[in-house]
C-alpha cells in the first residue's frame, strides 16, 4: 500500500474510540485545539505536529468509521450511511462525490506554520498510522519545465490554430493526420473501433521513437465538451513532434518515450455539438465499471496490448469549476504522485508569478486511492491494472475566455508539463 516515499510513524496502537481531529495552534506554553467542543489534549490524544505544506495521511488500520466519524466531528454510532466521504479538508484538499478517499485515509495539509493535528479520543489510545509525503506544496523546483509559447485562438477564424466546433473527424484531419504525413517515421494510427451509435470512427495515434524506453497512455476529450482541452493536448503534441532538441525534457520525450494516444474519446458527442455525454447520454467516465459502452471498451482494449508496458495512464479534461485554482486527481500512495505534486507546485507557482492566484487560495487538488471508483477511467485502471492514473484538469473558465488564446497556451503548458515530468520520473523503464 505504501512505499519509501512515505516516512511511516506508527503512533499507538491500543483500541480506539475517535471523538475528533482537530487542527491546533501552538502558543507559548501549550497546544490548544481550536475547536470550541473540544477539550483540550489529554493523555488519550495523539498530537502531531505538523509543517506547512507537507501531505500528511494519516490511517485508521482498523477504525474506518471512526475515521469518518472523526472528519464529520460526529459519534460514529450516529453517522449515516455515506456520511462523511464528502468533505472539504481544508482549502487545498477537496473530496468530491464518492471519490477517492479512501474511509480510513484521512489527508491533511497544514497552511500556516506551528499547526498541529491532534486526533482526540475518547478512551484509550488511537490505533493510527501517519504517513508524510517529502514533498512541499507551494514550491517550486527547477526540473526542466517547459514553456509553452503564446498562442492564437481556437475561435475557427482566419488567423486561429483551430476551430473548437470542429468534429471529431474534422480534428484528426486538420490537425493529427497532417501531423502524421509531416513525421511518418515517428507518428502512426490505428483504428480502434466505432463509437457506441456505430457512426463514428475512433483513433488512437502512436508517438513512437526509434529507440524509446518508456510507455505513457493519454486519453482526451472523454467528455466533448472540453474542447479546450483537447486541442490543447493536440498544441503540445504538435510541439513535440516538431521539437527541436531545445529542451532537455521536450527532446527526451521525443526520443526516448512512446506515447500511445486517444486525441478524442467521444467522438459522437464531438461531432454533435460537443456534448459532456455519448449521443446516448452515458458520461464516458462513469462507465469504466459496467463498461456498456463500445467508447469504453475501444479505451480498454487499446490499453490492453500496452498494459505490461504502460508507465502511467493520464486523462486530459477540463473543469468549470470557479472555486478551485487547480484539480487534479491521483493516487498519493504511488511513487508517482512525486512527480505529480511537483508539477501541481509548479502551475501553482507559475500562476501566482502571473497574479493569478493569490494566497490564501492555495493549490487545491484531490489526491487520494480509487477502492471505490472503478466507474472513472483513471480509478478502473489504478484498481484494476495497478498502472498510476491521472485525471489532469485545465480550468478554462477561471482565469481566461474559453476558447482563447491563453486557454490554449495554459492547456498546452500544464498538460505538456505533466506529461514531461511523468517520463522524466521514468516509473517504468521497458528497455
Ligand atoms: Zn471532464
Amino acid at each position: 500500500m505504501t512505499n519509501s516515499l512515505f516516512n511511516e510513524k506508527n503512533i499507538f496502537t491500543p483500541e480506539l474510540y475517535v471523538k475528533g481531529i482537530y487542527v491546533a495552534a501552538k502558543t507559548d506554553t501549550d497546544v490548544f485545539i481550536k475547536r470550541e467542543d473540544a477539550e483540550q489534549c489529554s493523555k488519550s490524544s495523539a498530537i502531531i505536529p505538523l509543517q506547512r505544506g507537507n501531505v500528511y495521511v494519516i490511517r485508521f488500520d482498523s477504525k474506518p468509521q471512526a475515521l469518518r466519524a472523526a472528519v464529520c466531528g460526529k459519534d460514529p454510532r450516529e453517522l449515516k450511511a455515506g456520511e462523511g466521504m464528502c468533505t472539504p479538508i481544508n482549502d487545498r484538499i477537496h473530496y468530491f462525490e464518492d471519490e477517492p478517499a479512501d474511509d480510513y485515509n484521512f489527508m491533511y495539509i497544514p497552511n500556516k506554520e506551528g499547526e498541529f493535528l491532534v486526533v482526540y479520543t475518547g478512551e484509550g489510545e488511537p490505533e493510527l498510522t501517519v504517513a508524510v509525503r517529502p514533498i512541499l506544496l507551494g514550491y517550486d523546483t527547477d526540473d526542466l519545465w517547459w514553456y509553452a509559447p503564446e498562442q492564437k485562438d481556437i475561435l475557427g477564424n482566419e488567423d486561429s490554430w483551430a476551430d473548437w466546433r470542429w468534429t471529431s473527424d474534422e480534428v484528426f484531419e486538420h490537425i493529427y493526420e497532417p501531423l502524421r504525413a509531416k513525421y511518418p517515421e515517428y507518428i502512426t494510427r490505428r483504428h480502434i473501433g466505432k463509437d457506441q451509435s456505430g457512426k463514428y470512427d475512433m483513433w488512437a495515434y502512436i508517438f513512437e521513437p526509434k529507440n524509446y524506453e518508456q510507455v505513457l497512455f493519454l486519453t482526451s476529450g472523454i467528455h466533448s465538451e472540453e474542447t479546450d482541452g483537447y486541442l490543447g493536448l493536440a498544441r503540445f503534441l504538435t510541439y513535440l513532434a516538431e521539437s527541436d532538441g531545445s529542451h532537455a525534457g521536450l527532446d527526451y520525450l521525443r526520443n526516448k518515450v512512446k506515447l500511445v494516444v486517444v486525441p478524442l474519446v467521444n467522438v459522437g458527442g464531438a461531432s454533435n455539438g460537443h456534448l459532456r455525454e455519448t449521443l446516448g447520454g452515458v458520461n464516458l467516465n462513469r462507465d469504466f465499471d459496467d463498461r456498456s459502452q463500445a467508447e469504453t471498451v475501444n479505451v480498454l482494449w487499446l490499453l490492453n496490448q500496452y498494459k505490461d508496458q504502460v508507465a502511467a495512464v493520464m486523462d486530459f479534461h477540463t473543469s468549470k469549476s470557479k472555486e478551485l485554482d487547480l484539480y487534479y486527481v491521483f493516487p498519493i500512495e504511488h511513487e508517482a504522485a512525486s512527480c505529480w505534486l511537483k508539477t501541481t507546485n509548479h502551475i501553482y507557482e507559475y500562476l501566482k508569478c502571473r497574479g493569478l492566484t493569490n494566497e490564501p487560495t492555495a493549490l487545491t487538488h484531490v489526491v487520494g486511492k480509487y477502492r471505490k471508483a472503478d466507474r472513472f477511467l483513471q480509478g478502473h485502471i489504478y484498481n484494476h491494472y495497478g498502472i498510476p492514473a491521472i485525471i489532469c484538469e485545465h480550468h478554462h473558465f477561471r482565469w481566461y475566455e474559453h476558447h482563447s488564446a491563453m486557454s490554449l497556451q495554459f492547456a498546452a503548458d500544464f498538460y505538456g508539463n505533466f506529461i514531461i515530468q511523468t517520463a522524466l520520473a521514468k516509473l517504468k523503464i521497458v528497455k
